[in-house]
């Protein structure tokens, strides 16, 4: 473990350590009055109020918005059974939940929900697959795969730390195969009941949107005899879990045409019928084409990826949002329902709420929300880190 001499420290500005006395992880560089000792990219250092208080051990990174991370509120070693603890705290909430009973794949360790900002560690049956955020964790990927192996006994791990965010840390992508073989990365998890192959190489994420487990049961519970229309459905998750529960026909709608592609493998790896099942284009566009064309469906599912990636985007990336959820109102069947999300973690749910109000007026409907809907048990967000939630969901009955 990489740390820095023990004196090394950053010392807050006078009230600015508020944030912290409330367990808020991150420090930001306009709240630094002074350093102590000196450290490198990525070392442990201490944080300290103005009048020398201690406050955390936190990860640093002087070029960063985000200048220290915490990995710990009390004065302890920053050591490997600090992370072992860590680690473990977090499997084990996992093995207590019961929304996990039934699958084999979930996130095991998610960053800052989890005490270990930048870490992202998901389960995909006996595969692993870890994605490193930060410069912090960058220092500890080494020791953090064998600790992770060695704790799982997983058979393999893959490292998926190709994300945008780590250019911000200044830091390179990199996929590699850390321990173990994945062969073409294609690992067939199940869950609920149902199977799904994840490609772990190259699938979005870390190659599956755990993160919408319980929606799809959700979508389940209203597809029997539905026609349903799955738009951004990427490899077929909220799709097959409807053709599964009796849906009369499911259509996927994606640009990708990778994506489609496993959809339809998914489908037919279910048993079901996976023909004239999908459709490669763009959502904006085609679901113009099936409202002017009359076409309705009982059920629509919208889960677009992420419009908000910068504060500066959020009008820009609302008026998307409100465009396709009045467009999917639209192809609603009276009694029909709208399945909406938004991954977008700087759009908050108040709002995002206003934008699909604003779409079913622009649209003439009438919609009740019946449920309120959002990331899994396993990718939990810390009440003292609200910015952990970004994943928000409607199910909005019309008529
Ligand atoms: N609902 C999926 C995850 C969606 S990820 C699931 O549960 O697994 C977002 C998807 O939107 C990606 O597959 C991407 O290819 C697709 N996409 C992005 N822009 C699009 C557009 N304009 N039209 C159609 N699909 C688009």
């Amino acid at each position: 473990m990489k740390r820095a001499a023990a004196e090394a420290a950053l010392i807050l500005k006078a009230g600015r350590e508020r944030s912290l006395a409330q367990r808020h992880p991150w420090v930001f560089s306009g709240a630094i009055a002074a350093q102590s000792g000196t450290f490198a990219l990525g070392d442990v250092v201490r944080i300290l109020a103005a009048d020398g208080k201690f406050l955390a051990y936190a990860y640093v990174n002087p070029n960063s918005q985000i200048a220290a991370r915490v990995l710990t509120f009390d004065d302890i070693p920053v050591e490997e059974a600090f992370f072992r603890a860590a680690l473990q705290r977090a499997f084990d909430l996992r093995a207590r939940l019961p929304e996990l009973a039934d699958t084999d794949a979930c996130r095991l360790v998610a960053a800052e929900a989890d005490g270990l900002p930048g870490l992202i560690v998901d389960r995909y049956g006996d595969v692993l697959v870890m994605q490193v955020l930060t410069a912090g964790m960058e220092r500890l990927r080494e020791d953090l795969a064998r600790w992770l192996l060695e704790m799982t006994g997983a058979r393999a791990l893959v490292e998926r730390s190709d994300v945008d965010v780590r250019k911000k840390e200044g830091l390179p992508e990199r996929v590699a195969v850390l321990h173990g073989d994945v062969g073409d990365g294609m690992v067939c998890i199940r869950e609920h009941g149902r199977a799904f192959w994840v490609d772990v190489l190259r699938g979005h994420k870390t190659g599956f949107y755990l993160d919408q487990r319980e929606s799809r049961r959700h979508v389940a519970s209203r597809a029997a005899d539905a026609e349903v229309l799955n738009v951004f459905s990427y490899t077929g998750g909220f799709g097959v879990y409807a053709a599964t529960a009796g849906a009369r026909r499911v259509l996927h709608l994606d640009a990708s045409a990778d994506a489609l592609a496993l959809a339809q493998r998914n489908m037919r790896e279910n048993g079901v019928n996976a023909d004239d099942t999908t459709l490669q284009g763009d959502a904006f566009v085609l679901l113009r084409k099936f409202r002017d064309e009359g076409r309705r469906f009982d059920v629509v599912v919208l889960d677009p990826p992420k419009f908000v990636h910068s504060k500066g985007q959020l009008d820009r990336a609302c008026r998307g949002y409100k465009d396709i959820n009045w467009l999917g109102f639209q192809l609603l069947r009276p009694g029909g329902t709208l399945y909406t999300f938004s991954c977008s973690g700087l759009l908050s749910t108040d709002l995002f709420q206003k934008v699909v109000f604003g779409a079913a007026l622009d649209a003439g409907v009438s919609a009740r929300v019946v449920a309120r809907l959002g990331q899994a048990a396993d990718h939990p967000f810390a009440l003292a880190f609200p910015e952990g939630e970004y994943l928000k969901g409607l199910a909005a009955c019309v008529g």
